[in-house]
């Protein structure tokens, strides 16, 4: 994923050199964006193809940019663009990337429309032969590894954090490419799941805390390794199992090997991907993700019941937890909303006069369901509450009677350092402000947040096997602001012990 230019970002690659980036390339929706998905496909002779038919059920984790490679024989072809899987992949695309295994990339950005340099996989040539590689999540220490490694003289083509494990490799001394790869991966902290080849074999990779989801599929006499098992459904693999955390799966001529390198550390799991992020379809950390949500939703109903007629959702990611406090409270569902699916994404308009009319198409409430009505609006994240508050304002002009908002995560309150595009905690409502005051600029009868009781409930799980950090600022790992390299040390400040450690000198 791309680093922030942001330069009170401690994440900037450039010390502060780059331009601060505009909210309209920033964050032109309010919403939570994910920022890349892999799909992989080894020993099927139409990689290239399922690959792609994969990258389509994951696009959901990332719109801006797509990439293919294909390999045989130490032999890499790779097509990679800007835009949806469909602009990036015509059949013409397609046809060129021969050979019987792939890895793919679905990629969020955030850098306008300079972006083709970042999109994934990347693919460059070292002293060990040709490499391409693909990564979801973010590390936390990329900038100030990056600095060590520019001021060893690396060039980079990049501004991504996935780069700065291409050079990793690339110094290796060791011979076979996933010893280099292990090798990297033992400098880099933070969020991972990485697919990648050197033109002979697929190596998937999840870091030890397990933040991102990544699985394992079996197709004929092939294998295929996705984000979510929503890939794997489209091109027709069997799930074999979840990739664990800190597991390396190399898939070759001699079929699959795993490798546990690291040392074992807690779970970590980012529990919004449960809320949000993946899809309603797939399987995640052992669950399914639309069960989940729905007792999501039970559980928002049992902490913040209201007299109402009726509860909706505002579509899509939310539909699983309305339905789930309809369930609960007896209440009936209804769709008060319907989704213009074939509007474009509001971020590819470069105005903000237009990109709010792009959220007003996207969403068209059913004037005969809202009318007269008592409303449970639900929805599953209040990031700027800008879009939050034109939706309400819609439904009251369409004669809603009271609207009572309830939301079936808690508030989002810091900053995401592991791959979630919430950089700024400035933009969220709920850092800045009280429950009560974000009800009065909703302009809401009432508004309720499920509590992380609730949230940690519905995932029948321990509590501590995630990170939750984005509502309780239990960061697993050091922020970003804790690396720091002064062009020949990168060191890491310990802020709990006031105590400085070297990494390298
Ligand atoms: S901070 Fe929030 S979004 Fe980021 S990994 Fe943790 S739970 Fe997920």
């Amino acid at each position: 994923m791309p680093l922030c230019r942001s330069e009170s970002c401690a994440d900037c690659l450039h010390g502060g050199q780059c331009s601060p980036r505009s909210d309209a390339m920033r964050m032109p929706g309010d919403s939570l964006h994910e920022e890349c998905g892999v799909c992989g496909v080894f020993n099927h002779e139409d990689a290239a193809t399922l690959t792609y038919l994969g990258l389509y059920a994951l696009q959901h984790r990332g719109q801006e940019g797509a990439g293919i490679v294909s390999f045989e024989d130490g032999q890499l072809t790779a097509h990679r663009g800007v835009g949806l899987v469909s602009d990036v992949f015509k059949r013409h695309r397609l046809a060129p990337l021969e050979g019987n295994n792939a890895i793919g990339h679905v990629r969020y950005s955030t850098f306008g429309t300079s972006t083709l340099k970042n999109v994934q996989p990347l693919v460059v040539d070292y002293a060990g032969g040709s490499m391409a590689l693909g990564h979801n999540g973010n590390l936390v220490n990329a900038g100030a590894l990056r600095r060590d490694l520019e001021a060893d003289g690396h060039i980079f083509m990049s501004t991504t954090d996935t780069e700065v494990i291409l050079h990793l490799v690339a110094r290796s001394k060791k011979k076979r490419f996933v010893d280099r790869l292990i090798g990297a991966l033992k400098e880099v902290v933070g969020a991972y799941c990485l697919i990648a080849t050197d033109g002979r074999c697929l190596v998937a990779a999840r870091d030890p805390q397990g933040f991102r989801p990544l699985w394992l599929g079996k197709l004929d006499d092939g294998y295929v390794v996705a984000s979510e098992t929503c890939a794997l459904d489209i091109v027709g693999a069997d799930w074999v199992r979840e990739i664990e955390p800190g597991e390396i799966l190399v898939a070759s001529g001699s079929g699959v090997e795993a490798f546990h390198p690291f040392e074992k550390v807690p779970l970590r799991k980012c529990i919004f991907e449960f809320v949000y992020l993946a899809r309603p379809d797939s399987f995640i950390f052992g669950q399914s993700v639309d069960e989940v949500r729905k007792r999501l939703g039970r559980n928002l109903a049992k902490v913040a019941p209201v007299d109402a007629d009726i509860v909706m959702a505002v579509p899509d990611s939310s539909n699983p937890a309305a339905l789930g406090y309809a369930h609960e409270s007896g209440l009936p569902f209804d769709m008060g909303f319907i989704r213009n699916h074939y509007v474009g994404r509001t971020f590819i308009e470069p105005e903000q006069q237009i990109r709010d009319f792009g959220v007003k198409i996207k969403l068209n409430p059913a004037r005969n369901v809202i009318e007269g009505k008592r409303i449970v609006l639900i929805d599953d994240s209040i990031v700027r509450g800008t879009t939050c508050k034109k939706i309400t304002k819609t439904l009251y002009r369409m004669g809603a009677k009271e609207i009572h908002f309830r939301v079936s995560a808690p508030a989002i309150i810091n900053s995401c350092h592991y791959g979630i595009d919430t950089r700024d905690p400035s933009r969220l409502i709920a850092a800045n402000n009280s429950v009560e005051e974000i009800r009065q600029f909703l302009g809401v009868d009432s508004l309720i947040y499920q509590d992380i009781a609730g949230l940690v409930d519905a995932t029948v799980s321990p509590e501590d096997e995630f990170c939750l950090a984005c509502f309780n600022n239990a960061y697993p790992t050091p922020t970003p602001a804790a690396y720091s390299c002064d062009g020949n040390t990168v060191r890491y400040k310990d802020t709990s012990t006031d105590h400085l450690h070297y990494s390298k000198g």
